[in-house]
């Protein structure tokens, strides 16, 4: 997975993963540490027509570690790339680092609308991990409900994966 953590970044991951066809995905988000210079009004309709090309929207988050760029921009740039995950049905790849009451509700609020992705470079406590990983449970308990085995609900939601964020392995 080639991260386009700007549109600049974007448009070369998407070059990389088309040289690479089967082998290099791509994604297109905005960095938080460059949030303040985000405008939704602009920039959203470039990271849709990039988002076309990747296989996700991000890397997007919060990042109140560095507070590269003020809060509320940071808030307002994930919300929006949480709002095109939505609309264009991609997951997100999300960074966050000392952020975690705003990125749980933030994530809690994407997942009710049925948007999904991932946590990369976690940094964050057990609590967020258990509501990032609650899919685990969920599986355990749909593998109980069905009688299957846990592994082997596991591999096919691990194909699921696969098809929903359009990852067409080639074969070696
Ligand atoms: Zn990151």
């Amino acid at each position: 997975m080639c991260i386009g953590e700007s549109l600049a970044t974007a448009a070369i991951a998407a070059e990389i993963a088309s040289e690479n066809p089967g082998f290099v995905f791509s994604t297109a988000g905005v960095h938080p540490h460059d949030a303040a210079t985000f405008d939704a009004a602009r920039d959203i309709p470039r990271l849709r027509l990039a988002s076309k090309s990747t296989v996700a929207i991000g890397e997007c988050g919060l990042d109140y570690h560095y507070d590269n760029s003020p809060r509320d921009a940071q808030l307002g740039a994930f919300a929006a790339q949480i709002a095109l995950a939505g609309e264009m049905s991609r997951p997100l790849v999300v960074h966050t680092r000392d952020a975690e009451d705003d990125t749980g509700a933030m994530i809690r609020e994407a997942k009710s609308a049925g948007v999904i992705g991932v946590l990369h470079c976690y940094t964050g406590s057990h609590s967020l991990a258990d509501l990032a990983i609650g899919v685990a449970h969920t599986l355990t308990k749909v593998a109980s409900a069905r009688g299957d085995d846990p592994n082997e609900l596991g591999q096919t939601t691990a194909r699921n994966a696969e098809r929903l964020f359009g990852l067409a392995f080639e074969a070696a």
